[in-house]
Formats: structure tokens, C-alpha cells, sequence
């Protein structure tokens, strides 16, 4: 996991904010953490990659991507929320037919939900994004609509500082 090396003492809490993770996030989409066995079944989940059944006979398609954000304070950035997001089938197809091509690179921006709970109010379920696919063994990045309303889009497009992963890493390494 990457991790910070940076250290100073930071401005706001007088504390040398070190070795921090610097991406987090799950291992599955939320709609395959709530799903049934008998769902998960009918389904298939990898580390970039998911596919679940809905329950009226479509599938629904999900890839895994970082959404970056720029720390502000700190040569160590950005910060990584690993997330997932949903695609059409049709994008997804589009995505399968190059996974393994470097051409993967050369995809359009694809359209996308959001469809991984974050620590923030109100819920990241559902925020729309585009996906940006990269040459094979580089976790695609998703850039969310920079016009939504949101705390997650106004860090993504602000910035951070250490004072705010710091507090981040407390939050989620003590659930
Ligand atoms: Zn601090």
C-alpha cells in the first residue's frame, strides 16, 4: 500500500503526520457487499472488475478506479479513494474488447455511477463521473462532475491537506 514518507509537523494539529495511507477503499462494489449468495452466484468479482445480476434478468457492470485528489501541503499526493463505479453494457463491452490492448488507453471518457460508500454526508452512492481508462495494469481514474453539489467533489476539486488523511486514516483504520 503506499504510503506517505513526508514528514513535518503540521499547522493545525502540531503533530508530524507520517506514514499514512495514501489510497483506500474496498475490495467490492456496494451493491456486491449487500448482495445474496444466490446473487453473488450469478456473478463474478476480480480486483478491477465486477458483474452481478439486478434480479430482472439484466446484468449490471462494475470497474474499480482511483479518484485522485491533490494534497495541498504535502509532496506526497494525491490521495487515492480506490472506487467503484457502474457502467453500461455497452461501454462495458467496449472496455472488455481492449482489456488486455494497450488501445485501452485510446477509450472515450465513459459515463459512470458512483457505487462506493464513502465517509461523507450526504452518501457518494450515485454521484455521476466519467471513467478514464489507462494502458493495462493502471487502475483507470474517475473524474467526477466538477458542477455536483458535494463535499467528496469539492475535495476532489480543492484539494487536501495532511491535517484531513490524517484524520481519514484514524477514521477508517478504527472501523
Ligand atoms: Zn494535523
Amino acid at each position: 500500500m503506499a504510503t506517505s514518507s513526508h514528514s513535518w509537523t503540521c499547522a493545525a494539529c502540531s503533530t508530524p503526520h507520517s506514514g499514512l495511507a495514501m489510497v483506500f477503499g474496498p475490495n467490492a462494489p456496494g451493491p456486491w457487499m449487500s448482495a445474496t449468495d444466490a446473487e453473488r452466484a450469478g456473478g463474478e468479482l476480480d480486483a478491477d472488475t465486477c458483474v452481478l445480476p439486478d434480479g430482472d434478468g439484466s446484468m449490471n457492470y462494475f470497474v474499480r478506479g482511483h479518484i485522485e485528489i491533490p494534497v495541498l501541503d504535502s509532496p506526497d499526493g494525491p490521495f487515492c479513494w480506490s472506487v467503484w463505479v457502474s457502467l453500461s453494457e455497452d461501454s462495458m463491452l467496449k472496455l472488455a474488447a481492449v482489456w488486455e490492448d494497450p488501445a485501452r488507453a485510446d477509450l472515450e471518457p465513459m459515463f459512470a455511477w458512483l457505487c462506493t460508500h464513502l465517509p461523507y454526508e450526504p452518501t457518494t452512492v450515485a454521484l455521476p463521473a466519467r471513467l478514464h481508462n489507462r494502458e493495462p495494469g493502471r487502475v483507470p481514474w474517475v473524474e467526477l462532475d466538477p458542477g455536483v453539489d458535494h463535499p467528496l467533489v469539492h475535495e476532489y476539486r480543492t484539494g487536501v491537506t495532511m491535517h484531513r488523511i490524517a484524520e481519514i486514516n484514524q477514521q477508517l483504520i478504527n472501523d
